[in-house]
């Protein structure tokens, strides 16, 4: 059914882009605000000045300006980042993440717990429930926007739910995002952590200034998060992009989705080592580095280079980035994979694709729930 926007709306989306071209782009003047969003010199003037007057942007005055800056030079804006805040939970499959980080992508404080022992969906809220209560004091509540969560699993974006996940201590059925917004009276968010990372790669990493790329992690599954457009393809209720459960081979390996031969039950690190007998994924990159062990390395090469050639085509991107534990192998396997990419994807005679690595490593974990709450603002959620 199509659904209107009202004014509120739209001035808060105008507000959110003009939040997101400055993180994304760093400090510009107005007149570039104006050409980059394809929005009148007023309306830029308008939206700059009540968040000038509410100090959430300043005037950069040491900040440099392009010289083909269009129209009158002007002073740069840039944003104040101690004024916009947001929690970030990420439950990754070895660790939670508790953190304060604000919209620059500076975390403020982060804990960070080993699971150890008997996990349970009660004993994950309460830590989360304990960190955030020793985060909120850290910073005035106003400027705290909301709590996003990034979890392993499949998740709900609507009931704010981890439907179910795969080993990890059979947790499902677990309504977070409901909790934390009653504890702590404040817009919760929960998406699916390889999403939550395409987010985050793309406002604080490699993808800064691509418009329609894939996240792809390998780490203990496969997944993906897909941006298009600059925006997170979540579909209707977050189940977009599980190329992890896309299959490979037809008469493969069974998987717990109910399917055979999926991706991830050959490309994830425990499926690489299981499979070809290696002690770790170290000892995976090793071999990549140092060209033994060919035939397995070739393997794990042609197989991702499979993947990536229908997720190429599926979505039409202009780069995947290798992330999680992916981002680890080394140049000469992102070279070979690159080759067997744009000799196979069908559109190889008008575009070409890059595969590279992700660039942020351990702090993608610190920022994943933070990007989650930046996007809803970017989006237009919050009225500033
Ligand atoms: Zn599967």
């Amino acid at each position: 059914m199509p659904t209107a926007k009202n004014l509120t709306y739209l001035r808060a989306r105008n507000q959110g882009a003009v939040l997101q071209t400055l993180l994304q782009g760093n400090s510009i003047t107005k007149q570039e605000l104006s050409h980059r969003l394809n929005l009148t010199p007023m309306s830029i003037s308008y939206i700059a000045g009540d968040l000038l007057e509410k100090g959430i942007l300043f005037e950069n005055r040491s900040a440099p300006i392009k010289k083909d800056t269009p129209g009158r030079r002007g002073v740069a804006l840039s944003i104040a980042k101690e004024r916009l805040l947001a929690v970030g939970v990420s439950v990754s499959r070895r660790h939670l993440r508790v953190s304060l980080v604000d919209l620059c992508g500076n975390t403020l404080k982060c804990f960070s717990h080993q699971h150890d022992g008997e996990v349970t969906k009660d004993s994950l809220t309460s830590q989360i429930i304990n960190d955030i209560k020793e985060l909120l004091p850290l910073a005035p509540k106003e400027h705290i926007l909301g709590i996003g969560v990034s979890c392993i699993g499949l998740v709900d974006i609507q009931k704010k739910t981890v439907i179910s996940t795969t080993d990890f201590y059979g947790i499902n059925n677990w309504d977070i995002g409901e909790v934390l917004q009653k504890e702590f009276d404040m817009p919760c968010f929960v998406a699916e952590d390889m999403k939550a990372a395409g987010l985050t790669e793309h406002y604080y990493g490699t993808a800064k200034e691509l418009r329609d790329f894939v996240y792809l992690g390998i780490t203990y599954g496969v997944g993906a998060g897909v941006i298009a457009d600059g925006k997170l393809l979540e579909g209707n209720r977050g189940f977009c992009g599980e190329v992890g459960h896309t299959t490979l081979h037809h008469d493969g390996i069974e998987c717990v989705c109910g399917n055979r031969g999926c991706a991830e039950k050959y490309l994830s690190v425990s499926a690489i080592t299981e499979r070809f007998g290696l002690s770790d994924w170290q000892q995976f990159v090793h071999c990549c580095k140092n060209k033994h062990e060919s035939r397995v390395v070739e393997t794990v090469e042609r197989e991702l280079s499979t993947l990536i050639i229908n997720i190429v085509n599926n979505y039409d991107c202009e780069a995947v980035i290798i992330g999680h534990e992916g981002a680890l192998l080394p140049k000469t396997f992102f070279d070979s994979v690159n080759n067997q990419v744009n000799n196979r994807i069908l559109a190889r005679s008008v575009k070409s694709v890059s595969i590279i690595p992700s660039s942020l490593s351990e702090k993608i974990h610190q920022l994943n729930g933070a990007s989650i709450v930046f996007f809803q603002l970017f989006a237009g959620f919050f009225k500033l």
